[in-house]
């Protein structure tokens, strides 16, 4: 049996996005299921809307990910460069072989005399294809056009008529006319390769054995199958991934929220989470299981399982999921990745930054209800801020406001004898509150809440206190009071 090589081949035209990642991770798996190869190529060709910096972040998306490659252009490997843009010469040599098969031709069109083909096609509203005019030229009239202009393009010379059966993993044998197929430019007037003639050489000379990609170039692989037989080349497998839509079925864009994935990793989701969702997102294994490890992945993951129907986003699953990855993690991993966002938001002082005794209880005490990093500020704001505001509605839906001052004076009393700021004894003596006033425990913490966090939900309220300390407490509590007065 032939060694598996796989590819994910990104144009370094932007950022990396969910499906990007989701069809990276589709043929990490399925290599690594089968012992064979990863590797990573980049599809630099464009040389207009390609950039270094995008090179860099997909690299480092990719990375982050835990999808690391076995060749590619910055750990190198036997077939390189993995870089197209370094590879010019090996398209220039396999397409004059396509000239001399005559499978190939020069066009010498330029781009105003296509631009009006583009535009007639346009007006009569049929899609455009290029009229094969330098196809059937004579010699003469080769040497002609040769003069008036010496840049030509070479275009490959498409079969007019048969059809071309794409035999795809996951959705069977497709059928496309050849008559469809249009002349297209192999190699552009500046001698550059287009997509599909440098990815079909470099899926030969890489010895790649399955194609995994997005069902958007569906149309394009028969392009590539007529290169790879015009050149007499053994054809890979090909395995097309469905669109990814967004809630509204409609293919998922900016307009259904975050599409990058760098944006998730800055909002905090772990890369567990995003793995083990992004499997999820078009192959289930079975109809129970959710959760996976990267190494069940590999265990488990089969292109027969892979759906053909399109995968619908769903970023409350998303959270959810990653709520348990965050909860998975140790009390001092969670505070490690976590502080980081309150950092961000301008919240450590230079003492708290410091002790991390306070900063796990405080992370601890968060653990196991936050679902994205980036909420934990939001949920100990009031830690951080001198000026927390509560409503006066909020506080008269549990008590009347003449109950509310007895209790916000009580209360104040009750904490200030405290001689050891803990929990514990916090919560014993609001308890005796309770007792003494005869009220429910409700109606006993939930305004002390409101009036400490200045919110109805916060994380537990005795805990909450012993960590914002007693001073502020009491002067928060005597602040309440005066407002209700
Ligand atoms: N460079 C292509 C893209 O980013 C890759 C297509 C392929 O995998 O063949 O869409
Ligand atoms: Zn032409």
């Amino acid at each position: 049996m032939e060694k598996v090589r796989v590819r994910f081949a990104p144009s370094p035209t932007g950022f990396l996005h969910l499906g990007g990642a989701r069809t990276a991770l589709y043929n990490y798996l399925f290599s690594k299921k089968s012992n064979g190869t990863f590797i990573l190529r980049i599809e630099d060709t464009d040389q207009t809307r390609s950039t270094e910096k995008a090179i860099k972040q997909i690299i480092e998306d990719l990375r982050w990910l835990g999808l690391n490659w076995d060749e590619g252009p910055d750990v190198g490997g036997s077939y390189g460069p993995y870089r197209q843009t370094e590879r010019i010469e090996l398209y220039q040599k396999y397409a004059q072989e396509l000239l001399k098969k005559k499978s190939a031709y020069y066009c010498y069109c330029t781009s105003f005399e296509l631009t009006d083909l583009r535009e007639k096609a346009r007006k009569e509203k049929i899609s455009f294809r290029y009229n094969r005019r330098c196809r059937f030229l004579s010699e003469e009239e080769k040497r002609k056009c040769q003069k008036e202009n010496p840049k030509p393009a070479i275009r490959f010379a498409a079969p007019l008529e048969g059809v071309t059966i794409v035999k795809d993993l996951i959705r069977g044998g497709i059928r496309f006319f050849n008559r469809e197929l249009d002349d297209f430019i192999i190699i552009r007037s500046d001698g550059t390769p287009t997509y599909n003639f440098a990815a079909t050489i470099d899926d030969y000379l890489m010895k790649i054995t399955h194609i995994i990609r997005g069902d958007d170039h569906l149309s394009n692989t028969p392009k590539q199958i007529q290169i790879y037989k015009a050149l007499n080349l053994p054809l890979p497998q090909f395995a097309h991934l469905s669109m990814i839509l967004g809630p509204d079925k409609k293919p998922l864009s900016k307009r259904h929220g975050a599409t990058a994935l760098f944006e998730y990793r800055e909002s905090g989701y772990l890369p567990e989470a995003m793995v083990n969702y992004l499997a999820l997102l078009g192959w289930a294994y079975d109809d129970r299981t959710t959760f996976f490890t990267k190494d069940e992945l590999i265990e488990k993951f089969s292109l027969e399982k892979v759906s053909k129907n399109p995968a619908v986003f769903d970023i409350n699953k998303l959270d959810w999921m990653n709520g348990h990855y965050l909860r998975k993690l140790s009390v001092s991993e969670f505070t490690k990745l976590g502080k980081d966002y309150l950092l961000k938001r301008g919240y450590l002082t230079q003492s708290q930054k410091g002790d991390l005794v306070w900063l796990e209880k405080l992370m601890a005490l968060i653990q196991e209800r936050v679902k994205i990093l980036k909420e934990i500020p939001e949920w100990v704001d009031f830690l951080f801020n001198s000026d927390v505001k509560f409503e006066l509605q909020a506080l008269e839906k549990v008590l009347k406001k003449a109950e509310a001052r007895e209790l916000f004076s009580k209360a104040y009393q009750k904490l200030e004898v405290l001689s050891h700021w803990g929990k514990d004894e916090i919560e014993k003596n609001l308890r005796g509150l309770c007792q003494e006033m005869n009220l429910s425990p409700k109606k006993v913490f939930q305004p002390i809440r409101l009036v400490i966090t200045g919110k109805t939900v916060s994380p537990p309220l005795f805990e909450s206190l012993e960590l914002l300390g007693k001073e502020k407490t009491l002067e928060r509590i005597r602040q309440a009071l005066e407002e209700i007065s």
